[in-house]
């Protein structure tokens, strides 16, 4: 499971930190360089690292907790309060329409699980009693249409296609249809690439322009660690996402890129996919995500 070895080193440096009883500022600064290797060590972005260390250590060697008389547990408390501010705070809810259709643009590169999380998305609506409906908007691989179906299917919800042909017709054909059908909420299924091209960022525009979807959510692979952050951070530059949709998070992945995430692009993860099933999607808490590493 994802965190394992940030979860393993930060329980030694506080274990070590809870044997010393009263603490002192050399003591919290051992512990915040060993806090900040660990960091570094499960990939988070090297500023994310140090600013956060250093705002813990701000906070930790105040007279306020090193003459109280649990010392180590209150540095953990604050260690446990920064790291959920990093991953930013709340939960972030999607953002629907006053007035339906909601229009969802799943983006982001291939094989990231875009096509995957599009119908987990898709599904966790329908359970929730709304009427989705999955746009095949990858023109470019034929297949791809055939796997949003197949992945429509398992999520019980349908797909609309339209071939080969301009993204932002079919969009307006989706919309049109699901008007008729009482679809409220429509999941543009974009094409991908297998690096961030000029030409898949103009598309991904056109398609913000013609059909302002309410949201833009970036579906990143966490196991690519820094690389889903500069991802993240070339998405966002180039289109205004307004979330990420954080995947593969049940791999062996060392967790840096949910904690550098919102530092470095301001957006929030809004859900987390943790294996290849439909059912295997959650909403991104920060706080339960924080004492998941901290065990
Ligand atoms: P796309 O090219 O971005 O649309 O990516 P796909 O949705 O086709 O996913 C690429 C591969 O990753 C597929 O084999 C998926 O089954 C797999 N995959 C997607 N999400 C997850 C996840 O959360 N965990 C794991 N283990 N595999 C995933």
């Amino acid at each position: 499971m994802a965190f394992e070895g940030l979860a393993d080193k930060l329980s030694e440096a506080f274990k070590r930190l809870r044997s010393k009883g009263k603490l002192t500022e050399s003591d919290v600064k051992q512990a915040m360089r060993e806090v900040r290797l660990a960091l570094l060590e499960a990939d988070v972005n090297y500023k994310v690292a140090k600013d956060f260390v250093a705002k813990v250590t701000e906070r930790s060697v105040g007279s306020e907790v090193m003459e109280s008389l649990t010392p180590a547990q209150q540095v953990v408390k604050i260690v446990d309060e920064e790291l959920t501010a990093l991953m930013g705070g709340e939960n972030t809810r999607i953002d629907m329409a006053s007035k339906p259709p909601t229009i969802i643009m799943m983006c982001g590169l291939q094989g990231s699980g875009k096509t995957t999380h599009a119908a987990k998305l898709a599904s966790l609506f329908k359970r929730q009693g709304h009427r989705p409906m999955l746009v095949a908007c990858d023109i470019y691989r034929p297949a791809a249409i055939t796997q949003l179906q197949v992945m429509g299917e398992k999520a019980g919800v349908p797909v609309f296609e339209m071939g080969q042909i301009d993204p932002v017709k079919i969009i307006k054909g989706a919309m049109r249809f699901g008007k008729d059908h009482g679809n409220d909420i429509l999941i543009l299924d974009t094409a991908g690439r297998l690096h961030i091209d000029e030409e898949l960022m103009n598309e991904l525009k056109r398609i913000k322009a013609d059909v302002e979807p309410n949201e833009i959510l970036l579906v990143v692979d966490a196991m690519t660690g820094q690389d889903a952050v500069n991802v993240a951070k070339a998405f966002d530059d180039a289109l205004g996402i307004t979330g990420v949709i954080l995947t593969k998070l049940d791999g062996d992945t060392r967790g840096g890129a949910a904690l550098s995430v919102r530092a470095v692009t301001g957006k929030p993860i809004k859900f987390i996919g943790a294996g290849e099933k439909i059912g295997d999607l959650e909403p991104f808490h920060p706080a339960r995500m924080s004492s998941r590493i901290l065990g």
